[in-house]
């Protein structure tokens, strides 16, 4: 027998922005636990913003899990918050509240900061560093600053030691901005995933005293790039029927529900949603192909031989957003348009 030491995680109730939160129970097994191995458990929601009247019980429900790589015998497990009765999702439990369904496909792409002492890591302590232009894919001192790829590699190692399913890394616009990709097929998969690696990010940067900044305006009306978490998306009957006239009605479908979509795609997202910057404005809908300042970005490999078959991107949610709500709103709309 091995003691392990699981690392149970789950998101909090605090709005718009859910925090992660986790705490380690010890325990036996034979063999690295599977899901049917691990016990649910409790905390104290009154702690967490997830208290319901008196009993301040909350459960935790095991949903995914994963090695983890920066601890002995470490197990990842990404929990569901349930009410006491163990099968009612809690209110702030928005995965609950995405579909099944195993032929949606999601590829979010994680924009971020890393920020010490209050500045995006590599600004000098006051004033500004040359202007945006080298940084973006850069390499170099001077481009990337002193520790960061460092930071971005050790991210990697864990993410991919957990079965996370990277896609890619890179160094974005901004002095401090980097970006990762991660795509899952099932509802839920890159979702589950995103919330892990974002987990990873902020415990591995811990001992750097780096923060990770997911705001998406962190510097404000400044000509420094913002922060975005583009979602693409599709489903079986995207990838292998699609068409002019199913592509069409889904577009109007996302432009009837588009306040609706921009509840979730992450706060302040007026700040960088301007119609400038490659952004279409917040209170906007368009589609365009190959547009990077359209809502929805539709690939040339869609409409290549007028299929209109395979993925879109939608480009509006932001940094901040929660991949959970993100997910469930874009699946909910896809649902609205009949496929026959
Ligand atoms: P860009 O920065 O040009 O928008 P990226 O390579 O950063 O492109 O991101 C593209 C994303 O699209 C990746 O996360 C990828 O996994 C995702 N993707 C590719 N094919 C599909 C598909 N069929 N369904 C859903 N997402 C997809
Ligand atoms: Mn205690
Ligand atoms: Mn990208
Ligand atoms: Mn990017
Ligand atoms: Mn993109």
């Amino acid at each position: 027998m091995t003691k392990y030491r699981l690392e149970y995680i789950w998101l909090d109730g605090y709005t718009p922005v859910p925090n992660l939160r986790g705490k380690t129970q010890i325990k036996e097994f034979a063999d690295f636990p599977t899901l049917d191995d691990l016990p649910l458990w409790g905390f104290d929601g009154s702690s967490t913003m997830q208290a319901e009247g008196r009993s301040s019980d909350c459960v935790l429900k095991p949903v995914a899990v994963y090695p983890d790589a920066a601890r002995t015998n470490g197990v990842l497990v990404l929990c569901e918050v349930m009410m006491p009765d163990g099968v009612t999702p809690h209110p702030s439990n928005k995965r609950a509240t995405i579909l099944d369904d195993e032929g949606a496909w999601f590829g979010f792409e994680q924009e971020y900061f890393f920020y010490q002492n209050g500045r995006p890591l590599g600004f000098p302590e006051t004033g500004f560093p040359a202007p945006q232009g080298p940084y973006y894919t850069g390499v170099g001192y001077s481009n990337v600053g002193p520790i960061a790829r460092q930071i971005v590699e050790e991210h990697l190692d864990l993410c991919l030691a957990a079965g996370i399913n990277h896609e890619g890394i890179n160094a974005e616009v901004a002095k401090g901005q980097w970006e990762f990709q991660i795509f899952g097929k099932g509802s839920k998969k890159a979702a589950d995933e995103m919330w892990i690696a974002r987990y990873l990010l902020q415990r591995l940067t811990e001992a750097y005293e780096i923060d990770i900044e997911y705001h998406c305006k962190p510097l404000g009306d400044t000509d420094w790039n913002g922060s975005g978490m583009h979602a693409n998306f599709s489903t079986t009957f995207m990838r292998e029927t699609g068409g002019k006239d199913y592509f069409l009605a889904l577009m109007a479908a996302f432009e009837k529900n588009c306040a609706d979509h921009i509840e979730v795609y992450g706060p302040d997202n007026h700040m960088r949603l301007t119609g400038k910057h490659e952004t279409q404005s917040i209170d906007q809908f368009s589609w365009g192909v190959a547009d990077r300042g359209a809502s929805i970005r539709v690939p040339h490999s869609f409409v290549k031989n007028d299929a209109y078959r395979g993925y879109l991107e939608d480009r509006r949610p932001n940094s901040q957003g929660d991949p959970y709500q993100i997910a469930s709103q874009i699946l909910k709309t896809i649902a609205e348009v009949p496929t026959a």
